[in-house]
């Protein structure tokens, strides 16, 4: 423990050395304490972004922006959603956090309405998306470990957070090597391929791994013909399937659930970013056959399922089931949709327009970054994933209006940026995953 003395002798230390961002503009000392304090794990912006409005953001200076990136599919409701701020308001009021070794009002109503949306049964609360993909794989082994079923599939071209857990079952090398040795059991199989799925699972097999919609990947959907077949495989093999809907689900794609595409549910279905409305929350939901495996004691956690945050993300739900959001989701994805593919057809460089709802991904022949930054110069909030792919994930109350205002002014971003060419590694990334996503269709 540091001494009291030695730390402020540190403090004034620091505040000489850095003592110049006290003489600046709050805004300018904020940026320069996150460079001088905060690991330098993001390359950041400059912008400061303070606070925003539906599907509008303002930055420091004032300057607003439609935002189509909505916090990277958390900002699902928008910005400063009445109901939302209602709740928030409401529920600090009364209490933030109470132990998980005693109920609450809020985590068994949510419980029960996720269970309903699903079509599963049982429910774990957990503060992230990786947290929560790593309570998903504890249970595969539980389940699957008495019987001698340890190994796991996962996808190639996958994503499912940082943790060593999550990690070991992501797919990019530049995030797994420099923390190997990563947990053992993982084996990767090429997304989409049926025949290397089928190849790769026997009896030994805990689980399989699958975003329904891989998201950081480039937004290519898990196609039917192989869900369906990591269904029948799981079943076979007495193996779980489980479905990544961090990103893709809780109506992104203009279903509750991307899966609910397909006829056949997961054993487990994963869910976060946008559960609680911008607060941490992570659930992972299960069929009554791997919750039997559970008894207390085997996982937990002390904040997943504070009351805070299961209010807001009951509120969360109801809001898209109120606001029948379900249908502006798929009316606003059609109308995007529509409006990429013309642009694809006047411009060359635009290779394929994919996704569903309102999780659309614009794959590129040249790097997609300059756009980017381009699209924040014209007062856009979009991002850029896997290079050359320029996805789009507006919040569920966008209106027709803004689409038309996005479309408008992406056109003139296309148009007015030069062009860089392609970066190799990750077009020969893209180029195998489009080959088995059209192979698919
Ligand atoms: N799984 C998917 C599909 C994701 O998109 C992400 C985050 O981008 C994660 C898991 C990890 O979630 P979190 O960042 O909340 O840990």
């Amino acid at each position: 423990m540091i001494g009291k003395k030695k730390e402020a002798k540190k403090m004034k230390g620091a505040k000489n050395k850095k003592g110049a961002a006290r003489r600046t503009s709050p805004v300018d000392a904020a940026v320069r304490d996150a460079v001088d304090f905060l690991l330098p794990t993001y390359k950041r912006s400059p912008l400061v972004f303070t606070h925003g409005r539906g599907a509008v953001v303002f930055d420091a200076q004032g300057k607003k922006y439609l935002d189509f990136l909505g916090g990277i599919a958390v900002n699902a409701l928008g910005h400063a959603h009445p109901r939302i701020v209602k709740v928030i308001r409401r529920e600090a009021a009364r209490a933030i956090h109470l132990s998980n070794l005693f109920h609450n009002l809020y985590q068994g109503p949510l419980a029960r309405k996720l269970a309903g949306w699903s079509g599963l049964d049982r429910v774990f609360f957990a503060n992230s998306g990786t947290e929560a993909i790593d309570g998903a794989l504890k249970l595969a082994r539980l389940v699957g470990g008495v019987r001698g079923k340890t190994r796991i599939l996962a996808m190639e071209n996958s994503f499912h957070g940082r943790t060593f857990g999550a990690l070991s079952v992501t797919h990019t090398e530049k995030y797994r090597a420099p923390f190997a040795p990563l947990v053992p059991g993982v084996e990767f199989v090429r997304f989409n391929d049926v025949a290397d799925l089928e190849a790769k699972f026997d009896a030994t097999v805990c689980c399989v791994l699958i975003e329904t919609v891989q998201g950081e990947g480039g937004i290519y959907p898990a196609s039917e013909q192989f869900w369906n077949r990591a269904r029948s495989l799981a079943t076979q093999h007495g193996a779980l399937l489980i479905a990544d809907e961090i990103q893709c689900g809780l109506g992104r794609t203009g279903r509750y659930f991307a899966y609910q595409n397909f006829s056949s549910l997961p054993d487990i279905a994963v869910v976060a970013k946008p559960l609680a409305a911008g607060l941490p929350l992570g659930a992972i939901l299960t069929s009554q056959k791997v919750a039997d495996a559970v008894s207390p004691g085997l996982h937990g956690t002390t904040f997943g399922g504070g009351p805070l945050a299961c209010a807001t993300a009951l509120e969360f739900l109801r809001t898209v089931e109120d606001s029948r959001l379900l249908e502006n989701i798929r009316a606003r994805g059609a109308q995007l949709r529509a409006g990429l593919e013309a642009l694809a057809r006047k411009l060359p460089f635009i290779r394929e327009v994919r996704g569903e709802g309102l999780m659309l991904g614009i794959e590129l022949t040249v790097e997609g970054g300059p756009f980017v930054a381009a699209a924040l110069e014209r007062g856009l909030l979009i991002n850029c994933t896997h290079d050359t792919t320029l996805r789009l994930l507006p919040p569920y109350t966008v209106s027709a209006a803004q689409v038309r205002e996005f479309l408008r002014t992406f056109e003139v971003v296309l148009t007015k940026t030069p062009r860089v060419g392609n970066p190799s590694e990750s077009a020969a990334i893209a180029d195998s995953a489009r080959a088995l996503h059209a192979a698919a269709r």
